[in-house]
C-alpha cells in the first residue's frame, strides 16, 4: 500500500484551473522529488497534502486514509519550507520542542525526544544556543529538526535549500539525503532545481503548467525523456 497517494488532484484559483489531475502514489520509504518551473504547481501540490490549501477535486490519502477533510495538524505530516522560520528568541531545543506542542507524549519523553532527533542531526552540542549563535546550515537543522521530532509519515520539503548559497546547498543535499538513509521517513521534495532533483530523488515527478509530463527515477527521464519539455528540462539529450 502507498504511504501517500494523490488521486484526481484539481486545484482551481477564482476559476483558473492550476493544477490538472495529478495522480501518484508514493511508497513507504521513498523520496520523491517534485520538479518544474516556477509556477508550475509545485507548492499548491504540497500544500493541498499538508491541508493548508483545500482540494478542489479528487482526493489525498495519507497511510490509506483519505484525509482530505482532516486539519494540518491532524495528518500524519511535518512540512520544512523555503524560509524556514525558526524563532529567533528560542533555544535549539525549545524551536525542536515546537514540533511537539501538540503531541501527547509526557515530558520527559519529549525531551528523550528532542535529545535523540539533536543526535541524529549532530546538533547536540548545540542544544542551549540561539539561533542567532548558529550557522545556515546548522539553522536549516533545526527547521528538519522540528519537523523529525514527531516521526511524520510523510516529511514535505517547498524548496528549502533555495535561500542558501551554493556550497552549503550542496552540502544539505547530501545531509539530507543521510538522513532519509538513516530515518527511512518518506518524503516529498519541491525544487525548481533540476540537479537537486536529479541527485536527491528515488523518483522525480517533472511538472509543466499543473500538469504532470513524467514520473520516473532519474536514469529513466534522462535516459528516456517522455517529451521534449522533459528532455530539455532535465538537459538530456533529446
Ligand atoms: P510553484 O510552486 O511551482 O512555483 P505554485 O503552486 O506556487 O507554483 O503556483 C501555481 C499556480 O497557481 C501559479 O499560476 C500561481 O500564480 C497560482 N496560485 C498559487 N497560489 C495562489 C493563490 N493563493 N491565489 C491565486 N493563484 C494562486
Ligand atoms: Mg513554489
Amino acid at each position: 500500500m502507498a504511504t501517500l497517494a494523490l488521486r484526481d488532484l484539481v486545484k482551481t484559483f477564482d476559476k483558473t484551473e492550476v493544477l490538472h489531475s495529478i495522480s501518484l502514489d508514493v511508497e513507504d520509504g521513498e523520496f520523491v522529488v517534485f520538479v518544474g518551473p516556477s509556477g508550475c504547481g509545485k507548492s499548491t501540490t504540497l500544500r493541498m497534502i499538508a491541508g493548508l490549501e483545500e482540494v478542489t477535486s479528487g482526493t489525498v490519502s495519507i497511510g490509506g486514509k483519505v484525509v482530505n477533510n482532516l486539519e494540518p495538524k491532524d495528518r500524519d505530516i511535518a512540512m520544512v519550507f523555503q524560509n524556514y522560520a525558526i524563532y529567533p528568541h528560542l533555544s535549539v531545543r525549545r524551536n525542536i520542542a515546537f514540533g511537539l506542542r501538540t503531541s501527547k507524549m509526557s515530558k520527559a519523553d519529549k525531551e528523550k525526544r528532542i535529545e535523540e532527533v539533536a543526535g541524529i542531526l549532530g546538533m547536540t552540542e548545540y542544544l542551549d544556543r540561539r539561533p542567532n549563535q548558529l550557522s545556515g546550515g546548522q539553522r536549516q537543522r533545526v527547521a528538519i529538526g522540528r519537523a523529525m521530532v514527531r516521526d511524520p509519515a510523510v516529511f514535505l520539503f517547498d524548496e528549502p535549500l533555495s535561500n542558501l548559497d551554493a556550497q552549503l546547498r550542496t552540502q544539505m543535499r547530501l545531509e539530507i539525503k543521510k538522513l532519509h538513509k538513516q530515518v527511512g521517513n518518506t518524503i516529498v521534495f519541491v525544487t525548481h532545481d533540476q540537479v537537486e532533483a536529479m541527485t536527491m530523488a528515488d523518483r522525480i515527478v517533472i511538472m509543466k503548467d499543473g500538469h504532470i509530463q513524467q514520473i520516473g527515477t532519474p536514469a529513466e527521464v534522462y535516459h528516456h525523456p517522455a517529451n521534449s519539455f522533459v528532455a530539455q528540462f532535465i538537459g538530456a539529450p533529446a
